[in-house]
């Protein structure tokens, strides 16, 4: 499965803002951005070009970036939101905001997206019953999620949850039994990726 191995805190450092890439050192002063606020590179310092289509392009980069997903399949779940009824911003950001490991990093199983991929690749988790090892998964209303009884990862998962602040409306989380429920799919407001969504669909609307 291909994915995204890039230095997280350039990408942070990149886009000029935390994208809570790596978890736990995301909360200390050891970030990234908190220590050199520029972007990388040996021109970081430099002036930057601003163009509309640089705006658009980084907006979606940023986008790819903190959900952790690469062109071929963003562009992929693009598709898919300009299909269904409704604003296809909307519908792109619900997509994304449902794959199974973003629900993890929202639920507080996993301190960020990439631990919430290892966890799921290793075949820890279960929807309804049954082994799920796909970190796109798509969750749905009434989904119920748990950690697997014979599971050797709950510490690890247990000391995300301590990282935790509010889980989403939409969501359901024991913290106990290490479970969850999909309550219902996310509203746009309920969604709290640093994303404007109106300039991805202006770039691939081009
Ligand atoms: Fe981004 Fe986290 Fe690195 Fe800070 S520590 S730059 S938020 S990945």
């Amino acid at each position: 499965m291909a994915r995204d191995t890039g230095a997280q805190c350039k990408q942070c450092r990149r886009e000029g803002q935390k994208l809570f890439l790596k978890g736990e050192r995301c909360l200390t002063d050891k970030c990234g951005v908190e220590r050199r606020s520029y972007p990388p590179g040996e021109h970081g310092r430099g002036r930057q070009k601003q163009s509309e289509y640089r705006t658009q392009l980084r907006e979606k980069l940023k986008a790819r970036r903190y959900y952790g997903v690469l062109e071929r399949q963003f562009r992929g779940y693009y598709e898919l939101a300009s299909r269904q009824p409704g604003i296809t911003g909307e519908n792109l950001l619900r997509l994304l905001e449902c794959r199974f490991d973003n629900v993890l990093v929202r639920l507080g199983f996993a301190a960020s997206r990439r631990q919430a991929r290892q966890l799921i690749r290793h075949g820890h988790w279960t929807i309804n019953g049954r082994r799920v090892d796909i970190p796109s998964y798509q969750v749905r209303p009434g989904d119920v999620i748990a950690l697997r009884a014979s599971s050797p990862a709950a510490d690890v998962v247990r000391a995300a949850t301590e990282l935790t602040g509010q889980i989403a409306a939409w969501l359901q989380a024991d913290h106990e039994s290490l479970t969850a429920k999909v309550l219902r799919a996310p509203e746009r407001r309920e969604v709290a990726a640093p994303v404007q969504e109106q300039l991805i669909v202006e770039l691939y609307s081009k």
